[in-house]
């Protein structure tokens, strides 16, 4: 037998995550320089400057172990969200948290249920413990609550939501998703994934932390890869009561967070100036290129984060390619079913007037 026939049945069948294309890897294929890749939702300033301090404050100490319990950080955490410390699972990145979470409660006997048009991860860490994917059919591109409560079944143990959701940035209102969690049988996890979290400005978008004592099997998610601009250090958590927490970290490698990222997450908690600086670029870069698409006709998708996906009136995938050979990176999202769609991460202004000069001259005028 081949190593293929000898792979889990899920595994066979699993298609790799496709992250957006390295600046270098177009570098090295084009030959081109000045590269502006708005294709990975990152943060277009940076990190902050405190987490750029602590780092290189500890950087001689790269040949120690981190510390595998993320002592500082989840006290940092728990002061920040009003948690406690046993109630934080720490990740390399939240796509290790929602793995942990496939690993610690998904089998081939059970199921998980999430949205058409929706993260990518949870089918790939859904299939690859062997669980089945139950997948509702969207509703004005965001998750339609009612389709996904209805394949919930006896055998279902995790529920995805990504609030708001890539790739379409579209959020669930505070009624809808508490109502739908109220709903949700004792034998069932909801997973709120919310990676886009500290972005939302809309009035009736729900914290879901708020809730974690009116649900015990509720799982809430979030990352320093974006608008703490760490992506690159890999640091995500979920909070959920001790006990999940205690189950989910049974799973976990021991040291799944390194030490810079341990670090740097802890430095930029608490600067505040660095944050409301993210959000007010990304306000007015969401403004700024929901005003181009419309001013072309374009029609687009509103977005509360800090991205948007825009209809570009043809097959993407050509438009994608022209955009790659004027030195543009976005995010084709056909993978998610939207083959006419591009995902455009929000860049600073002046990346932004490059991206949809780019497009002009890709669309013609
Ligand atoms: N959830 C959602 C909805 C995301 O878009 C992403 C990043 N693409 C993640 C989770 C995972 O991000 P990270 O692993 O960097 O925390």
């Amino acid at each position: 037998m081949n190593a293929e026939q000898l792979a889990l049945p899920g595994v066979r069948k699993l298609t790799p995550y496709q992250p957006g294309k390295p600046i270098a890897e177009l570098e090295r294929e084009l030959g081109l320089s000045d590269i502006v890749k708005l294709a990975s939702n990152e943060n277009p300033l940076g990190p902050g400057i405190e987490a750029l301090k602590a780092m290189l404050r500890i950087l001689e100490h790269a040949h120690l172990y981190p510390d595998g319990a993320g002592f500082e950080l989840k006290a940092a955490l728990a002061a920040k969200l009003g948690v406690a410390p046993a109630q934080i699972t720490l990740g390399n990145g939240s796509n290790d948290v929602l793995e942990l979470a496939a690993r610690a409660f998904l089998s081939p006997d059970n199921a998980a249920v999430f949205s058409q048009h929706a993260f990518a991860v949870y089918p790939i860490v859904t299939q690859a413990v062997g669980a089945r994917s139950c997948v509702a059919p969207a509703r004005d591109y965001g998750h339609d609550l009612d389709a996904m409560a209805a394949l919930v079944g006896a055998d279902t143990r995790l529920v995805f939501i990504a609030n708001p959701n890539n790739p379409t940035g579209t959020y669930l209102r505070r009624d809808a998703l508490r109502g739908f969690l109220e709903r949700l049988p004792g034998h069932v996890l909801a997973v709120v994934d919310e990676a886009y979290f500290e972005y939302v400005d809309a009035p009736d978008y729900p914290d879901a932390l708020q809730w974690l004592g009116d649900f015990p099997n509720l799982i809430v998610t979030r990352t320093f890869s974006k608008a703490y601009g760490l992506a690159g250090l890999r640091v995500g958590y979920a909070v959920s009561s001790a006990e999940i927490a205690d189950l989910l970290n049974r799973v976990r490698q021991p040291f799944n967070v390194n030490f810079l990222g341990l670090a740097a997450a802890t430095a930029a908690l608490s600067d505040d100036e660095h944050l409301r600086r993210t959000m007010e670029l990304n306000r007015a870069g969401l403004g700024q290129l929901a005003g181009a698409f419309a001013g072309r006709g374009l029609p687009y998708i509103p977005s509360v984060g800090n991205f948007i996906t825009v209809d570009v009136g043809r097959p993407a995938a050509p438009v994608y390619e022209a955009l790659l050979r004027e030195g543009v990176i976005v995010r084709p999202v056909a993978n998610y079913g939207l083959p006419g769609h591009l995902r455009v991460t929000v860049g600073t202004a002046e990346q932004n007037e490059i991206f949809l000069a780019a497009l002009n001259r890709v669309l013609g005028s």
